[in-house]
């Protein structure tokens, strides 16, 4: 039984968060031109890049290679710039700085210390992020707020105040599928045939690099398959951590996030991260 099977489900008022979702993309591109989507390649992100196709956006597409996927994962740029007729940006860590590190510290690294696993991440993923959004006045991703507790507050657009060359630089981050739930990302793909990650049938919900991903078993949450030998309170790649910790703001350290300006905090979502893997067959 594949994704499809297990999750397409679409949540009461799908199709008003569908519109909104549309109609935010169009309203943002307008409003924070130039704009790019960061997609990681997981099912979110390949809803979102239909969206951006569908809308007609101007909005680039951009991937952080790290040299660490899956092959399912890579071949989807492929597979994405087939679909919808594009040129993905693919990003990837400084080649000297890599083999110096795994020179030093080993292929497995990330196992030994949170030190060198956060080490692995920032020259791997942040620093190439920083590249990825030179120039950018906003991005996409394919956040919601029911991934996980760390995302429950998660808003459609949130405001972040960078200090880049002794300049003041407002970035927007911009998060179409703040209100969707899975079962939504799920019934999008099946009903527009959406190419989406092979390893999403082997039950990996949340896919990252290859050595820092696992697939989760009965009752275990939506991103439990990510650093499972972590904390749970340190299991952040950076991406979308705040600079005080309070949630994911994956930015470059060096990034000072502005206040939210969009409604409270949301409930606690701990239930609404279980992926129903009670219907998965034994
Ligand atoms: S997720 Fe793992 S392999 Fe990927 S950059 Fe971070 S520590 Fe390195």
């Amino acid at each position: 039984m594949g994704a499809i099977s297990l999750y397409a489900r679409p949540s009461a008022g799908f199709a008003d968060k569908l519109e909104a979702s549309k109609a935010l993309l169009v309203s943002a591109a307008r409003q924070y031109a130039p704009i790019t989507q960061a997609s990681s390649l997981g099912a979110e992100d390949m809803v979102v890049s239909h969206l951006i196709a569908d809308t007609g956006i101007a909005a680039s597409i951009f991937v952080l290679d790290t040299r660490m996927l899956h092959a399912e994962t890579l071949a989807l740029v492929g597979r994405l710039e087939a679909r919808y007729g594009l040129t993905v940006d693919v990003y990837q860590p400084d080649p000297v700085v890599a083999a110096n590190f795994v020179t030093e510290f080993g292929d497995d690294a990330m196992y030994k210390s949170l030190a060198l696993r956060k080490a692995c991440c920032d020259f791997r993923k942040m620093v190439p992020l920083e590249r990825a959004l030179a120039g950018q006045r906003a991005w996409i991703t394919g956040l919601r707020r029911e991934q996980s507790n760390a995302r429950a507050d998660v808003h459609d657009i949130e405001h972040q105040q960078l200090h880049i060359d002794g300049r003041a630089v407002d970035r927007a981050k911009v998060n179409p599928l703040a209100d969707w739930t899975w079962g939504d990302v799920w019934h999008f793909i099946s009903i527009h045939n959406i190419p989406y990650n092979p390893l999403h049938d082997e039950f990996f919900p949340s896919i990252g690099c290859a050595p820092c991903t696992r697939a989760v078993t009965l009752g275990e949450d939506f991103r439990s398959g990510r650093w499972w030998w972590e904390q749970e309170s340190a299991k952040e790649c950076g991406l979308h951590v705040a600079a005080d910790g309070s949630h994911e703001a994956e930015e470059p350290a060096a990034f000072e996030p502005l206040s939210s300006n969009l409604g409270g905090p949301a409930a606690n979502r701990a239930s609404a991260n279980v992926i129903p893997i009670k219907e998965i067959p034994a």
